[in-house]
């Protein structure tokens, strides 16, 4: 599933061919995929996007009604301020891209929006979902306080300092891969940038976090921090078919040191990497080098 460096980019690349542009109609092909329901849907008519941004795992499009002058009294906090939403999260295979203004529905596209631009149709942007797991919420700014898992998530860590990720990571009885992922912890991390900041840090992914120094800790922060950074930059990690929102692929496929390697030996040692499970997900590290606390 696409995590914080893949949904950054595809929200980077999203940003310059729908911000500015108005919703002129939705179309909804799997009602299933609308997670809040449809009440909201007519409003986004005339809604014209201001913003693409980013928390956690979730992509959201900041739209204003036609004419506002761009005040909105209820803030959303880690959103910038809009008069309605459009949240994504595309979980497994998700995608958005923007195709023109009479391109037909595929076999996946789950909801269309038509866009124009100065009163003429420019655009359409489309929700593909293969698995729909994915979804996409239409919400007003004062429905985010009810809503848990985007009240619960935890702190970004690329604006987070190494101290407060050490502080959000280090306590509980989880094994230290569970608390990477435990998205009310730090929002946005998924099963390869687990992987590859705990085999930066030399860290087992099974050791337990109370078990774990201080200084462990904040090495991790900073392997973390150092791995999300690089991912960012080289738009993501490409593996089976993510794209960004230009249907480019990402680069940091090729930096990986575990992710996806079972079997392969260390690049650091040569030991066989090791291939386990841990808070369910597919884990794979190197007992070698991996075993600081
Ligand atoms: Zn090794």
């Amino acid at each position: 599933m696409p995590e914080l460096p893949e949904v950054e980019t595809i929200a980077r690349t999203l940003a310059p061919q729908v911000v500015g542009r108005t919703i002129t109609s939705t179309h909804i092909l799997r009602p299933a995929s609308l997670a809040a329901g449809t009440a909201l849907v007519p409003a986004l008519a005339g809604g014209r996007i201001q913003h693409v941004a980013r928390r956690g795992k979730l992509l959201t499009l900041g739209l204003a009604p036609a004419g506002s002058a761009g005040a909105f009294p209820v803030p959303v906090p880690g959103l910038p301020p809009a008069a309605l939403y459009l949240v994504f999260h595309l979980k497994m295979t998700g995608s958005l891209f923007v195709h023109s203004p009479d391109a037909a529905p595929g076999k996946h596209t789950r909801l269309m929006f038509d866009l124009c631009r100065n009163g003429v149709a420019e655009s359409r942007l489309f929700f593909n979902d293969i698995r729909t797991f994915g979804y996409c919420r239409v919400m007003a700014p004062e429905d985010f306080a009810a809503w848990k898992f985007f009240t619960s998530l935890g702190s970004e860590p690329l604006s987070t300092d190494n101290q407060n990720i050490a502080k959000a990571l280090g306590h509980g009885k989880m094994r230290i891969k569970a608390a990477l992922l435990d998205q009310r912890r730090l929002a946005g991390v998924g099963n390869i940038y687990a992987d590859e900041s705990l085999f930066r840090a030399k860290i087992a992914p099974q050791t337990k976090t109370a078990d774990l120094s201080r200084t462990a800790l904040l090495r991790l922060a900073a392997s973390l921090k150092a791995v999300l950074q690089q991912a960012v930059r080289e738009c993501g990690s490409s593996i089976r078919d993510y794209r960004d929102a230009a249907g480019n692929a990402g680069a940091f496929q090729n930096s990986f040191m575990v992710y996806g390697r079972k079997g392969e030996k260390c690049k650091i040692c040569e030991s066989p990497l090791q291939c386990s499970n841990v808070a369910g997900r597919t884990t794979i590290h190197c007992p070698r080098c991996q075993k600081q606390s």
